[in-house]
């Protein structure tokens, strides 16, 4: 009975909803690793994105005038992440928060000395457990080009994280994979990414994902989706984790589009991306 009724909804928000036809075609040529997705992958995606808008609410502060074009661009990266999952990876929260530019948020941390510290760090994006996404337009706006850096997957990539409590790096895994793979292709992969940052070695993966085991987890689903060859080649365990997880191939698709055009990412004969060719490795990252 609940199914039907839950079917009877979906057919009747999809059946209502108005999608701006040039604006779809638009963002589905605005990123990268959405120009790779099938036709089947494409129409489902926008299924998904009609109901993320429908389900979500988008607002704006200081002074943001939230367009529609924004709200779209915000859902689509947003649903590319959940599109073998389905919306309900998006449960229990609603609010999209966008600003125009990288905000400081109002946090207050207590140290060990019972100090009350309110920082003064800009950030890019934030993802509240079990509240809002919050986002910097400037920032979403410079996260068209596939270099790993994608204010979007990473705040989404974090929600997924706390389906089952605070952003660690360990979110719900399905039916069929292993907690202890997972735990130790991540481990593992941290540890060396850790070390690498740590001895100032120029790491192509933003060094940003050496934060924490959660940043980790949101960095590199930033890089699964837009440099998918570079977490294969780095971090192979890893990727086919990920590939588990969010039921993607996105290497398998972007092979695809290789052979049927030329590639925007040169690669080297690792199969790793030139960063020259991608505009070079992003500036100190904001927060995220
Ligand atoms: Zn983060």
């Amino acid at each position: 009975m609940w199914s039907r009724l839950k079917a009877w909804r979906r057919s009747r928000i999809l059946a209502s909803a108005q999608l701006d036809e040039r604006a779809w075609r638009l963002a589905m040529q605005r990123f990268a690793y959405v120009r790779a997705f099938s036709a089947d992958e494409r129409e489902r995606l926008r299924e998904l994105t009609i109901l993320f808008m429908h389900d979500k609410r988008f607002s704006s502060a200081h002074g943001l005038r939230l367009t529609d074009d924004m709200r779209l661009h915000v859902a689509v990266q947003a649903c590319a992440l959940i599109l073998n999952l389905g919306l309900e990876y998006y449960r229990g929260w609603r609010e999209i928060v966008v600003y125009p530019a990288g905000f400081v948020p109002r946090h207050q941390h207590v140290d060990d000395a019972g100090v009350v510290h309110e920082g003064d760090e800009v950030y890019a994006g934030e993802a509240w457990l079990h509240g809002p996404v919050i986002l910097s337009w400037a920032d979403i706006a410079e996260s068209d080009y596939p270099d790993g850096v994608n204010v979007v997957i990473h705040e989404f990539a974090h929600k997924l994280d706390m389906l089952n409590g605070s952003a660690n790096g360990y979110p719900p895994l399905h039916r069929g994979m292993d907690r202890r793979t997972w735990s130790e292709a991540f481990s593992a992969a941290y540890e060396d990414l850790c070390a690498r940052v740590d001895a100032g070695e120029d790491t192509i993966l933003d060094p940003y994902a050496s934060e924490s085991p959660g940043e980790f987890f949101a960095v590199l689903s930033e890089a699964f989706f837009e440099l998918p060859d570079v977490v294969e080649t780095e971090y192979p365990q890893v990727y086919a984790q990920l590939a588990q997880f969010y039921r993607q191939d996105p290497l398998a698709r972007l092979d695809g589009l290789r052979r049927s055009s030329a590639p925007r990412v040169s690669t080297d004969r690792a199969g790793q991306a030139d960063p020259a060719a991608i505009g070079g490795r992003p500036g100190p990252g904001r927060r995220r």
